[in-house]
């Protein structure tokens, strides 16, 4: 993510136990609920229930256990003249225990229909704000089990206020019309059911109705429209498995370009959508996309996914690298930093979205990698000095102030300042200390392990000390954890 600054400069920047022997549904439990809210509190966890998270150290609640999500098909009608939703999610997963009861993770839209494996099951809330939707099939599903959980439901999308930072969050509604998701850390479940969490990757399929005249994006590739009377289904997949925080739409009058040079030089198929004033008149760093793409292939191996472009919207006062689609506020768009952010959100798409966060804790292994990207494209195109001067810079705002460890962020201030600046400091001092060929053969090892994968700061320090042969505690331990800002490198 990408995040402005106040002022100057963009913060460069988410029961009684139903053992498998006794399926008895709970008389308070419901199938068909408009509001899906019972009186009965979450039943403590045992082998047959699914864990209503994922353990993350810092946003307990996100995620939940006991299974292993593979594919989502998120299939939705938009109506944008009343802004309502209308949604059928199928989830296929793994059981990885066996499961009497398991959670999904789901908003305060209505409940119409829960079905697991084409049976009706019941599901229930302690109360409607509770993001942990439990859910009870009628037969237990056992350990190693495919099952497919299918949820309709329908409601007026509401945006949900961040876990990690007090902005608004999910389905948003710009003040033209056009509809969008951002939501890290959390808020896909403002939109469908999910297990949302980065440790559940999955393949995601989106069908999207909405009416004639009216443009409809999501991640990946599109491969089919379906046409109807007075209204289009976008079809749209992505190829490669995708943290749900990372899943978006974009709905309203704008304008698929394709941009033909940039997909020839990268070999990539590169798209963006635009507004039809900035499809007409784009900002010419847009067309630095091809070439950005083939840089960070060196850098960090081949890029993972079928396509990329970005999606400019209004009102959004960030950037999210939403996967092959990141959403850009459109004031990013028109400002004379959209170059270093187009750098940030392509970065993430191997720093972030390949490689993956397995705790919302190590998010300076996003922030911070996407930050030196920066650099490193400054580098790259307007030589050592100029990289030098963007770091310098970085490290005087740091230094201006309160200390903050990037290693471990408060839980409600997860993108901060520091996280960013300090962490890309960080691996400039790695750099310094083992040179410039173990550093980016550090770099590379580390993407190649963790590709289509979870990793942890100890992951990457176990890395980079493997690479080096160098003890390098010391050194990430005084840039991660250490309140106390150390000298440039
Ligand atoms: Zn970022």
């Amino acid at each position: 993510m990408t995040r402005f600054g106040a002022a100057v400069f963009a913060l460069l920047v988410l029961a009684g136990a139903c053992s498998a022997t006794s399926p008895t549904p709970q008389p308070t439990s419901t199938t068909l609920a408009q509001t899906p809210t019972t009186t009965r509190a979450p039943a403590p966890v045992s082998g047959t229930e699914g864990a209503p998270g994922l353990g993350d150290s810092y946003y307990p609640d996100l995620g939940n256990g006991g299974y292993d999500a593979q594919s989502y098909t998120v299939a939705i009608t938009w109506d944008p003249a009343v802004g309502t939703l209308t949604g059928t999610t199928s989830m296929v997963a793994i059981a990885t225990q066996n499961l009497s009861t398991f959670y999904v993770d789901f908003g305060e839209l209505s409940l119409i229909e829960i079905t697991v494996n084409g049976a009706a099951a019941l599901a229930s809330k302690t109360d409607s704000s509770d993001i942990n939707l439990l859910v009870e099939p009628t037969q237990p599903i056992a350990v190693g089990e495919t099952f497919e959980l299918v949820i309709t439901y329908s409601g007026r999308p509401a945006t949900i206020r961040s876990v990690a930072l007090p902005i608004d969050a999910g389905w948003t509604t710009a003040p033209d019309g056009t509809s969008y998701v951002v939501t890290e850390p959390d808020g896909a479940y403002s939109w469908f059911p999910v297990n949302d969490h980065p440790l559940d990757k999955a393949l995601f399929r989106f069908e999207i109705t909405v009416p004639d005249g009216i443009t409809a994006v999501a991640n990946g590739v599109n491969t089919e429209m379906i046409t109807d009377i007075g209204s289009n289904t976008w079809i749209w997949e992505g190829t490669q498995p995708m943290a749900p925080y990372l899943a978006t739409v974009v709905i309203g009058d704008v304008v698929i370009v394709n941009d033909e040079a940039g997909s020839a030089q990268s070999g990539i198929p590169i798209r963006n959508v635009l507004p039809p004033e900035l499809a007409a008149n784009p900002p010419a760093a847009l067309a630095l996309q091809g070439e950005m793409l083939n840089y960070f292939a060196e850098i960090f191996g081949p890029y993972p996914f079928a396509t990329y472009g970005i999606a400019s919207v209004e009102g959004f006062q960030a950037a999210l690298e939403n996967q092959t689609l990141s959403v850009f506020g459109a004031d990013i768009v028109r400002s004379g930093f959209f170059e270093t952010v187009l750098v940030h959100e392509i970065a993430h798409q191997w720093i972030g979205n390949w490689v993956s966060l397995a705790d919302w804790s190590d998010i300076w292994l996003n922030e911070g990698f996407a930050t030196y990207a920066e650099w490193l494209w400054e580098e790259n195109q307007r030589g050592p000095q100029a990289r030098d001067a963007l770091i310098a810079e970085a490290y005087a705002t740091v230094e201006g102030l309160a200390p903050l460890a990037p290693g471990a962020p408060p839980p409600d201030d997860l993108f901060a300042f520091s996280v960013y600046n300090r962490g890309g400091l960080a691996l400039h001092a790695l750099r310094q200390e083992v040179g410039d060929d173990t550093f980016f053969a550090i770099l590379r090892r580390y993407t190649d392990r963790y590709a289509n994968d979870n990793a942890r700061t100890v992951d990457f320090i176990e890395v980079a000390q493997e690479v080096s042969g160098i003890d390098l505690s010391d050194l990430f331990n005084r840039w991660l954890y250490q309140p106390e800002l150390p000298p440039l490198p």
